[in-house]
């Protein structure tokens, strides 16, 4: 598991989590900052991302990082993991309990030391689905 270290919560950090609690919409850096900035109208973007980097490093919140993209956050630090829409990158919530993947130590994984794993859907969102129904039609 990550180590946790202790969080001194100021005002910039109780907002943005205030506002990743709000949603569900998985949102990047850029999109917390445009939440944030209705609030907090000085806040810079690099305040922005230092702060979700602490703020996920405590563990308050939850990184999503996955090959390629960019780097999404989540309030909801509950155990599930996420889905994402192989067509406009949405990323979802998938509530099921964690997959089991066996232990890997060094011999196996090219010399790597392991940190750890993650798992992570793909398929296609309903919105974009839909899309494609009635584009054929
Ligand atoms: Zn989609
Ligand atoms: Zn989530």
């Amino acid at each position: 598991m990550i180590q946790k270290r202790p969080l001194r919560m100021t005002r910039q950090r109780r907002i943005i989590l205030d506002e990743l609690k709000k949603v569900k919409s998985h949102p990047t850096a850029d999109q917390v900052y445009e939440m944030v900035r209705r609030r907090l109208p000085k806040i810079s973007l690099a305040t922005v991302y230092r702060n979700l980097d602490i703020l996920s490093g405590a563990g308050v919140i939850l990184k999503i990082e996955s090959g390629g993209t960019q780097r999404r956050y989540d309030g909801d630090t509950s155990d599930h993991s996420h889905i994402r829409c192989v067509r406009c990158n949405r990323v979802g919530d998938v509530f099921v309990s964690p997959v089991h993947v066996p232990a890997v130590d060094e011999s196996q994984a090219c010399g790597f030391t392991v940190l750890g794993h993650r798992v992570e859907f793909y398929g296609v969102c309903p919105e974009c689905a839909r899309e494609k129904k009635s584009s054929r039609a």
